[in-house]
């Protein structure tokens, strides 16, 4: 079996088809949508995605207002940045770029943007609605892949999903949403044992792990549909994900590449949830209905 490639990069752009539509609508009604970054210090990566955020913002037609912090910016500082950011009208989704330097308390940080504007879906409010089925703004990440596994037509409802990684950005969120989908969900991370005995057993397995070459084809049941949300850069400069994709595509049914599988997504995503935002906002006293996301 050769696996089918989930086209992220092309889903993203079907999406922001749609997006422009929106954003179309929401300016005939006087709305600008707009999106805030904070950026505080200098690291590359972070100004990396820094600019592809802007650079999607400009593609869909949505204002972004960019704030760079020095790195050695206090935690009070980054506090009345956001103040300031919440109380802004042009202001639809607020996003604090991490990680942030250690002088600062990121959670107090996340804690501290408008749950209506935390397009990240960061804030614990909207980490508490995940838990229940009812946020807000899901996370960027998992909300991608979402869509991509929509793409295969498979029904994840009784499927045995395997999440590897649990962080609170990508892991947990992502388990979440399985079982909100009412897949049967096991979620791996460092210290599980026998990682193999877990993913093989996986009909659908999501690898957040930040480890390149961690899954082998070895560890993939026959048919299964592989997420590879990892993003590594290898000393030679290529970027691969977590999983051995040559290997493991000829025992998958379907598999994301790295890159564009799940990257192009996040940034999408991130503009789905400020359109969602100006529209709740913007639009919310008309007997307009904002429209939701469908894959086709
Ligand atoms: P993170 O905060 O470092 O979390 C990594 C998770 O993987 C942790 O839960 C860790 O377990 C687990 N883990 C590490 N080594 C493992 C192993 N050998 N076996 C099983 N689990 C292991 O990373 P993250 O922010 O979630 O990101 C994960 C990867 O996704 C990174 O490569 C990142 O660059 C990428 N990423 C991509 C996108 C995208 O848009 N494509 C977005 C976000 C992140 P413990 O909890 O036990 O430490």
């Amino acid at each position: 079996m050769t696996a089918q490639i989930i086209d992220g990069k092309a889903l993203s752009q079907r999406l922001r088809v749609g997006f422009r539509e929106r954003v179309a609508v929401l300016r005939e009604h006087g709305v600008t949508p707009g999106l805030a970054v904070i950026l505080v210090g200098d690291n590359p990566a972070s100004k990396v995605y820094v600019g592809n955020k802007v650079k999607a913002c400009a593609d869909c037609g949505v204002a972004s207002f960019h704030h760079a912090l020095p790195a050695d910016a206090s935690e009070t500082e980054v506090l009345a940045r956001i103040a300031q950011l919440n109380a802004a009208p042009a202001v639809h989704g607020i996003l604090v770029q991490l990680p942030l330097p250690p002088q600062i308390d990121v959670r107090r940080v996340l804690e501290a943007i408008d749950v209506h504007k935390d397009v990240d879906g960061f804030h614990l409010y909207n980490v508490g609605g995940l838990v229940v089925g009812n946020t807000i703004f899901p996370p960027c990440t998992p909300y991608g892949v979402q869509l991509l596994l929509e793409t295969t037509g498979i029904d994840v409802a009784g499927k045995n999903a395997v999440v590897v990684g649990a962080s609170n950005i990508v892991g947990k969120p992502m388990a979440l949403m399985l079982l909100q989908k009412e897949a049967t969900v096991t979620i791996c991370h460092a210290k599980t044992r026998d990682l193999a005995q877990h993913t093989i057993l996986a009909d659908i397995l999501i690898v957040a792990a930040g480890k390149p070459g961690l899954i082998v084809p070895q560890m993939v049941k026959h048919g299964a549909i592989v997420i590879d949300v990892g993003i590594n850069r290898l000393p030679d400069n290529r970027i691969v994900g977590d999983v051995d994709f040559e290997g493991v595509k000829q025992k998958a049914s379907w598999i994301t590449p790295v890159p564009g599988g799940v990257g192009p997504m996040t940034v999408t995503m991130l503009i789905e949830n400020t359109l969602r935002s100006a529209e709740r906002k913007g639009i919310a006293h008309d007997s307009w209905d904002a429209p939701t996301v469908t894959v086709d």
